[in-house]
Parts: C-alpha cells; sequence; structure tokens
C-alpha cells in the first residue's frame, strides 16, 4: 500500500499546490486549439522500498521536441525535478505520471509568440495488476495523422485523432484501434507500438507515422527483435500480436478483427523481463532507472 497525502497535489507553473487550486482561464489556448505537449510516463515501487521512475531522460527529451516545435521553452532540468518533487509530495510510488506543458492566455489567434507558457505536473497512483485481459484488436476506418501534417510526438491536439479511433473500436466492440495506412503498412496503436512474433522471429512494427515510443526502443534494445515495416496481412498471419506502451506495458493481444489468436508465450516473456526491469529486479538495466 502507498502513502497517499490528504490532498493531491500538483505541480503548477513552479511550485506544488493542491489538485483542485489551480485556475486556467477559459480562453487558455490549449484548450481551443490543442497547443500543448504532454507526457505519460510511469514510476514503479522498488524491491528496496523505495521507487524509480522508468526512463525520465529519455520521456522528458521527447517533450522538450515537442515544446520546441510549439515555441514553448522547456527545461529539461527542471521538470524532470517536478516530476520527482510531485511523485514525493503525493507519496506515490507505484504511478503514473502526467507532465503537460501548454500556452496559455494572450490572443485568441494562431500566432502564439506572444501566449504565456505553463507547466504542470500531476501523478495518480496506478494499480499493480500483474495480467490484465487480452486486449481485442480492430482495424480503424480512421486513417494516423500523416507525420507530414504533425509530427508523431505527444502534442495535444493530435490526439483527437487517437480519440477517435478509439470511439470508433469501442463502439464496434473492440478494445483498442490499430491504425492502417493507404498502402495497408500498420502504423500503430491509439497508445501503443506494435510488434509481432513471426516464424521464430520477434519483429517490431516500424512506420514513419509512428511515435518513437520508448517501451518500443527498450523492447528492442533487449532482444533480437527487428525494427521493419509490416503489412496488415502479415501481422494478421503473425503467431503472436502485443502492443506496448508506457500505460499498456506489453499487452498480448487476443484477435485482430476476426482473426484469434492463441496462447503468446514469446509475449509472456517479454512481459515478465519488462515488469523486471521496470521495478529494479535486473541490475543490468539499472541505468534506465531514475530513483525518486
Ligand atoms: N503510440 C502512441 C500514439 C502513444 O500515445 C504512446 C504512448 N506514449 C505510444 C505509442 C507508446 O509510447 P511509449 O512507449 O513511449 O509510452
Amino acid at each position: 500500500a502507498q502513502a497517499t497525502a490528504a490532498t493531491p497535489q500538483v505541480w503548477f507553473d513552479g511550485r506544488m499546490v493542491a489538485i483542485d487550486s489551480p485556475q486556467a482561464p477559459l480562453t487558455t489556448h490549449a484548450m481551443h486549439y490543442g497547443s500543448g505537449v504532454f507526457e505519460g510516463i510511469r514510476a514503479y515501487a522498488t524491491a528496496d522500498g523505495g521507487a524509480a521512475v522508468f526512463r525520465l531522460p529519455e520521456h522528458m527529451e521527447r517533450m522538450r521536441k515537442g515544446a520546441e516545435l510549439l515555441g514553448i521553452d522547456f527545461d529539461v532540468d527542471a521538470a524532470s525535478e517536478a516530476v520527482l518533487q510531485t511523485l514525493r509530495a503525493n507519496g506515490h510510488r507505484d504511478a503514473y505520471i502526467r507532465p503537460l506543458a501548454w500556452l496559455g492566455s494572450g490572443t485568441i489567434g494562431l500566432d502564439v509568440a506572444s501566449l504565456s507558457q505553463h507547466l504542470m505536473v500531476a501523478t495518480m497512483a496506478t494499480a499493480v495488476h500483474l495480467a490484465g485481459k487480452a486486449t481485442r484488436l480492430g482495424v480503424s476506418g480512421w486513417r494516423r495523422n500523416p507525420a507530414s501534417s504533425l509530427p508523431p510526438l505527444k502534442l495535444c491536439g493530435g490526439y483527437v485523432n487517437s480519440i477517435l479511433a478509439k470511439r470508433e473500436a469501442k463502439q464496434r466492440g473492440f478494445d483498442e484501434a490499430l491504425f492502417v495506412d493507404g498502402d495497408g503498412r500498420v502504423v500503430e496503436c491509439t497508445g501503443a507500438n506494435v510488434f509481432m512474433v513471426a516464424d521464430g522471429q520477434v519483429v517490431a512494427v516500424s512506420h514513419p507515422d509512428a511515435l518513437d515510443g520508448i517501451t518500443r526502443a527498450t523492447l528492442v534494445e533487449l532482444s533480437a527483435a527487428q525494427s521493419r515495416p509490416v503489412t496488415l496481412e502479415e501481422l494478421k498471419q503473425a503467431d503472436e500480436v502485443f502492443v506496448c506502451g508506457t500505460a499498456a506495458e506489453v499487452a498480448p493481444i487476443a484477435s485482430l478483427d476476426g482473426r484469434e489468436f492463441g496462447d503468446n508465450p514469446v509475449t509472456r516473456e517479454f512481459q515478465q523481463r519488462y515488469a523486471d526491469i521496470v521495478r529494479g529486479r535486473d541490475a543490468a538495466f539499472a541505468h534506465w532507472l531514475t530513483r525518486v
């Protein structure tokens, strides 16, 4: 059990405040246009009774890239420190961490040069579940934002594309949507990257419109997985399919449209290895952990 502060605290523009106290004007630019950038990061309780953030520098660097694109000043060290302080203030060990940098007040127009800039960090306790139920995946009727229109970074507005696909998937009785491009190549899910196991080879699906996932990079680095483009037809013929992301961790796919997948032995191995690494049980990857 983790100790939880009476009132949850959030980092807001340089200090810790009670979660219900910050006020953002209704004319907040990001609320109208999605002009912000966020991250999804996780902290895990470690065996020594402490906690650690998984790959914090990589998440912060990706956030910096998104902020730069929007013209938001972003101090990686200050934001990293804000993440750690928020975890400590809330007594969170197993937690989902949500930093958000956004454009605030100044104009309702689209020239953002004069707008105020803000940073918040919220942390939420996460349930510790070892095996969630396998996901039923449906091919989306929506296309992923092409990188030529919107770079695959965690820009707030870009997630409307994910929300539409998720809504459609749910309406059709699926758990999650799979984006496929106009040439039949697999892109990614609404918030996770895709892997397949075929002919004894683990393949990390690559696509220029997909987010360069940190979990994906982690799994590629610790295995002999091959990173390459994959067609929907190939994916349907795979022995195993799984998706991965900070929130999803390593999640087996039960079915893809009509096609059912059976047992997932390789996926379960990845799940276990990932769990060991993020929880500090594998000393070889201790460099990926930032102690809270
Ligand atoms: N794709 C999308 C669209 C996502 O939102 C996420 C979650 N950040 C991922 C992939 C997985 O990325 P990561 O492993 O860095 O969390």
